[in-house]
């Protein structure tokens, strides 16, 4: 894809205050998938809502992380995918050293989910821990899901890569990963099970002062469709069904509470809000500050 016209893109960094906190969407890259890969709406369908948006004809999925820093303490909201999803993809410690932070310097990593597109960023080629430090969150019910017995199977093949990841992760972490409810993370950020996409799918909601941000996982993967369309699912989703029922009830209380959010397939650089308009809901992304 690279030729010598390719003009490479500025680091993938945007920061957003929540209070006493400093959250910092980190860019790890940009990946396309069939339009087909998406429940609920015939491909074509798709296509169109996409050439209405002025994005390309496949759904480009961006996937991102937030590093939040409060009192000297920095928690790294997923991982990314480091090599497993290809080459367009990986940026996370790259964007994080242009911040001037190293992977020693992560206290804490909360997970969303085990998909590979976001606990991937945790094991080097070798196996061995990326965050030599962090101590791991991952929901109970996740944990459960994932590698509570019988592996899960799908259609797909890919549950059967998720389980053998994630004991692997939980192997290497050892005595560093926790299987938490909905608790607390650090003072002001708590988990939200916002179950669906995966059974122990999270979000995570920081509370600072009268400040608030709701980092909402995947409860979209191609924004520009599913914000208009919550109907719409994903092949990848655990249970669509329940996907579409968490969606609808999320877009309706962060639009009722207008409530910031922050997403891992946001489009950068993934903050913003949704408002409700006569025929449903509207992203709206944050204004970039020069300073926050
Ligand atoms: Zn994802």
């Amino acid at each position: 894809m690279a030729n010598d016209q390719t003009i490479r893109q500025v680091p993938g960094l945007y920061r957003r205050r929540v209070g006493d906190f400093v959250v910092t969407a980190v860019n790890d890259g940009i990946v396309p998938i069939p339009a087909e890969v998406m429940v609920g709406m015939a491909p074509e369908e798709v296509q169109k809502a996409l050439a209405s948006r002025f994005r390309p004809a496949d759904p480009h999925v961006t996937i991102g992380t937030y590093l939040v820093e409060h009192g000297g303490s920095r928690t790294l909201v997923d991982t990314g995918s480091r090599n497993l999803m290809g080459p367009t993809l990986g940026k996370l410690l790259k964007n994080l050293a242009v911040l001037g932070v190293i992977p020693d310097q992560i206290d804490r990593i909360a997970l969303t989910h085990l998909h590979p597109d976001h606990a991937g960023g945790m094991l080097d080629d070798e196996g061995k821990a990326v965050f030599p430090r962090a101590e791991v969150f991952i929901s109970l019910d996740e944990e459960k899901y994932w590698l509570g017995g019988e592996p899960p199977t799908d259609a797909l093949g890919i549950s059967a890569q998720v389980n053998s990841y994630a004991s692997q992760l939980r192997k290497v972490y050892g005595d560093r990963w926790h299987a938490i409810g909905e608790e607390e993370v650090i003072p002001g950020m708590r988990r939200e099970a916002l179950p669906g996409h995966t059974p122990g799918h999270s979000g995570y909601h920081i509370s600072s002062g009268t400040d608030e941000l709701l980092i909402w996982g995947d409860i979209t993967h191609v924004p520009v469709v599913q914000i208009a369309h919550p109907e719409v699912g994903l092949a990848f989703d655990v249970d669509v069904e329940q996907g579409r029922a968490t969606r609808r009830r999320i877009l309706d209380r962060i639009s009722a509470d207008r409530l910031a959010i922050g997403g891992m397939h946001l489009e950068f650089p993934g903050f913003g809000h949704v408002v409700r308009n006569s025929s449903g809901y509207e992203y709206v992304p944050d204004l970039w500050m020069p300073e926050i």
